[in-house]
């Protein structure tokens, strides 16, 4: 017997709705926002994947040789590819320029709740502006989304990679080292992170510093941002990375958006190319971040290109399911489903013409194809949650009708066949 890789799953019809709705939701939203869709490959040049990825995920990726004998790898994430196509296609596009993009990401992490080798994501870039409200939108569409699947009690943990790259610059770090101690940060391995900034030759203020930065968290923004000021008045840029971020969730703040976030000093994600505001979503009881993102003004520079200005996020689409059955959220099913049913086989193109008619009007409809009596094709539609049963026997349809059965209510009529999409749509309404 086969059976899937390690990590890889099969979705069945029940999680496979599930991941679609948050699909469909996550579209629906870039369509309000005015995020046009780009579709790129899988698999990409190993050498474009790996050039800016953390050091972590480019361990990770699934790389091997094509019949070519090109070093190809399937994309551990999307803006790697973004970040080509904007080089190579879209730089002369006018600026702002929105895109979104969805689809799977492969990484060869170690499977676990909430972490698989094969994964969704919906992600959303927004290139040209440099500006608080350019990262604004990004937080508040992600609030969206969360708010429009019916997600409860989520949060943003938010901060910023200039609090800590404005230090460790000052303290003369070089950027290989500064990556490196956020990828410990990243890991919350905070002794190990000051233990490698020390031997990096950081001097004991900027230690203390840091080590006092790394408590300084907590839901109220604006007393943790002065909190976090107080601490870090030397180092200019640093203080400058807070005025940002403060500007950034004042917007939010003013807007009337009701965004929750905790703000963290010491926050750091593990991808290198972030310069700004960074965050992470997350909902109660689920340890693990439901998406994430940031500004990663550098990025286009960093793959050879003009340097634009960008901000972004990436949406966990199955992190999200995950959020969503927990919270036991369930979406919302459509009422308009019809079986039909023929009593005898010389119904059965009258059957055919009844449910392409019923279609036609948008109603979801199952055809009975197992030759089963009608007590048992309607046990059938009901166990499968159908709404409606529309049989069709020789004598209604002598008078041109069909009994229609209303599942729920367990009550029928015969109605005229002229008059059966009135009937199923008034009462569905
Ligand atoms: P990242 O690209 O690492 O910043 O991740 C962004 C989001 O993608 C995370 O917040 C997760 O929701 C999701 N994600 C990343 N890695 C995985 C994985 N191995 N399995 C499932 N979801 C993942």
């Amino acid at each position: 017997m086969f059976k899937t890789v390690r990590g890889m799953r099969d979705l069945l019809p029940v999680d496979a709705q599930r991941m679609r709705y948050v699909e469909q939701v996550s579209r629906t939203i870039s369509k309000l926002y005015g995020y046009e869709e780009i579709i790129t490959p899988v698999l990409e040049s190993y050498e474009l994947l790996a050039a800016k990825t953390s050091e972590e995920i480019r361990e990770r990726m699934y790389t091997f040789k094509d019949l070519g004998d090109r070093k190809v790898a399937m994309r551990p994430e999307f803006t790697a590819s973004v970040a080509r196509l904007v080089v190579n296609k879209l730089k002369n596009e006018p600026k702002p320029m929105r895109l979104f993009s969805v689809g799977s990401l492969y990484r060869y992490d170690e499977p676990q709740y909430g972490r698989f080798r094969e994964f969704w994501q919906a992600n959303y870039e927004l290139f040209g502006s440099a500006r608080p409200e350019a990262d604004a939108e990004i937080l508040i569409l992600t609030n969206n989304i969360l708010k429009k699947l019916g997600l409860k009690n989520y949060r943003f943990k938010v901060g910023h990679t200039g609090i800590l790259r404005g230090i460790l610059t000052q303290e003369g770090l070089d950027d290989e080292k500064q990556n490196s101690v956020r990828q410990l940060l990243d890991k919350k391995l905070w002794a190990d992170a000051l233990e490698l900034a020390s031997n990096a030759g950081i001097s004991q203020k900027g230690l203390a510093t840091l080590e006092s930065l790394l408590e300084i968290k907590g839901e109220d923004a604006f007393q943790v941002l002065e909190q976090i000021k107080d601490s870090i008045q030397e180092y200019e840029s640093a203080v400058d990375a807070v005025d940002n971020l403060w500007k950034i969730l004042e917007l939010i703040q003013e807007s009337g958006a009701q965004v929750d976030v905790t703000v963290e000093a010491g926050f750091a994600r593990g991808l290198e190319y972030y310069t700004g505001m960074i965050f992470e979503s997350y909902v109660p009881g689920l340890d693990i971040a439901l998406g994430g993102g940031g500004r990663y003004d550098k990025l286009i520079e960093l793959f050879g290109g003009e340097p634009i200005p960008a901000v972004g996020v990436a949406q966990g689409i199955d992190r999200i399911v995950l959020a969503l059955t927990k919270q036991k959220v369930t979406q919302e099913t459509s009422t308009n489903s019809v079986a039909v049913i023929s009593v005898k086989d010389e119904c059965m193109a009258k059957v055919l013409e009844l449910a392409a008619m019923l279609r036609n009007k948008g109603l979801f409809v199952e055809v009975a194809v197992m030759g089963r009596s009608i007590s048992k094709a309607l046990a059938d539609a009901n166990r499968r949650g159908v709404a409606y049963a529309v049989i069709v026997g020789p004598k209604e349809l002598e008078e041109q009708k069909v009994v229609l059965k209303q599942m729920k209510k367990n009550r029928q009529q015969t109605v005229k066949i002229s008059n059966l999409i009135e009937v199923i749509l008034m009462d569905s309404t």
